[in-house]
């Protein structure tokens, strides 16, 4: 099948938006709210402009480009990821999805294509974490997994209002009751695979059939606080001795009990009162986990709150553990994987098929509308740093395989998915 996706369109714009936001320590820094993100967001705006599409910012501050359909009472098929980044990060993480997604939808336009549906690009608000503690931002306000009118007073650690960010980019928490996600009826999210398995495979794309679990705990140990000099070893209650002891029984039961399917992190620490002469005497941490399986899920919470309690309370020290977060896998729809399967091996590839470890917005996309994800090779790899990177022939035969993919949703979107069938 041919297509008019414009290779050098698609790298020329991935460039041009990795230049917004460069950090001096290197890397791109383009926080949610960041002066940078609103540059990009321009950026954006202004391609989005030139190549046709109406331009609209809804409620949650989600960018949204539409090439509209033959059919005003159609839904909308939708396609996008995120322009914001982790700091220091690279310049393919969301941005290359959103920007496949424009390639994409825009080439439909060039080549005259005639829609039912109406055709969005969408950059969704906010996708990595950021200085309010809320990733998924933009996704979890879209479909009613975050409520506007809940978070009106809400403010980051130095007392910045959520609703003055988020009015900064367009958006107004108080009428994202109005957001509809209903008014979509398909949704695909192109990313860049993180794990370095497409890579291994030596394989251009894949097909994400499920998109991991998380579970997330914040635990304090209590010791005594004391003379570093004077507190002789056995009468301590160092909770910073007592931290390195749950880092390694955490890591030790994830390696001999689920090195297939368990990832834990232990990924942000405090200790108090953190001074050179002093016994700490309390340490706060944050404890993840992740499987794709949500019964393992559970049962590595359980068990490694179980290792805390048990060893630690043998050394006097006090355990709090409070849970920030319990979220289940979310299968993605089986029929929007069997479309992007059939448009990769329309273009002589044959895509595998695998779960995602990372988080997406399509984690929230895919509990109201029928969603899916292709994976695209990152080098090596490699995310969240300044080395991402992923082949120009790769980006565009991933667009080529969106632009296949939305003429099949476009036409034929009842029969596929009542069809739903396994690949
Ligand atoms: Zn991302």
């Amino acid at each position: 099948m041919s297509s008019p996706i414009s290779s050098q369109r698609l790298i020329q714009r991935i460039v041009n938006l990795a230049a917004i936001g460069q950090d001096p320590a290197g890397g791109i820094t383009r926080p949610f709210g960041s002066d940078a993100d609103l540059r990009a967001r321009r950026a954006f705006q202004a391609e989005v402009e030139k190549a046709g599409l109406a331009y609209h910012v809804d409620a949650a501050g989600n960018q949204w480009a539409v090439l509209a359909g033959a059919d005003a009472f159609a839904k909308m098929i939708a396609v996008g990821s995120h322009l914001d980044t982790v700091p220091h990060g690279g310049a393919y993480d969301g941005s290359a999805g959103v920007l496949m997604a424009l390639e994409a939808i825009q080439s439909l336009s060039v080549a005259g294509y005639r829609s039912r549906h109406p055709l969005a690009v969408v950059a969704f608000t906010g996708e990595e974490p950021n200085p309010f503690g809320l990733s998924t931002l933009g996704s979890r306000l879209f479909t009613g997994r975050l409520e506007g009118q809940d978070l009106l007073d809400y403010t980051d650690g130095d007392g910045r209002s959520l609703q003055d960010a988020l009015k900064r980019v367009g958006g107004d928490l108080s009428q994202c009751n109005t957001l509809n996600p209903d008014r979509i009826a398909a949704f695909i999210e192109p990313h860049v695979e993180q794990s370095g398995r497409l890579d291994e495979l030596g394989l251009p794309v894949a097909v994400v059939d499920q998109i991991t679990g998380i579970y997330r705990d914040q635990v304090t140990l209590t010791g005594e606080q004391n003379h570093a000099g004077t507190t002789p070893l056995a009468k301590r209650r160092d909770a910073l001795n007592a931290f390195g002891r749950a880092v390694v029984g955490m890591d030790a039961m994830l390696r001999d009990v689920w090195p297939e399917w368990m990832v834990g992190t232990i990924g942000q620490v405090r200790v108090y009162p953190n001074a050179v002469n002093i016994v700490p005497s309390e340490v706060t941490f944050t404890v993840e986990l992740r499987s794709t399986n949500m019964a393992q899920l559970q049962r590595g919470a359980e068990r490694y709150r179980e290792h805390l309690t048990d060893e630690l309370e043998r050394w006097g020290i006090a355990v709090t553990i409070r849970n920030l977060l319990n979220q289940a896998p979310q299968p993605l729809s089986s029929a929007i994987q069997k479309v992007l399967v059939d448009s990769a091996r329309a273009r002589h590839v044959k895509p595998p098929v695998l779960s995602s470890w990372a988080g997406h917005d399509a984690t929230h996309i895919a509990r109201r509308v029928p969603a899916g994800m292709l994976f695209v090779r990152s080098l090596g790899g490699k995310s969240h740093c300044p080395d991402e990177e992923s082949r120009p022939a790769d980006l565009a035969l991933a667009a080529e395989i969106i632009y296949d993919a939305l003429i099949v949703l476009d036409q034929s979107l009842e029969e596929v998915l009542a069809g739903g069938a396994a690949i």
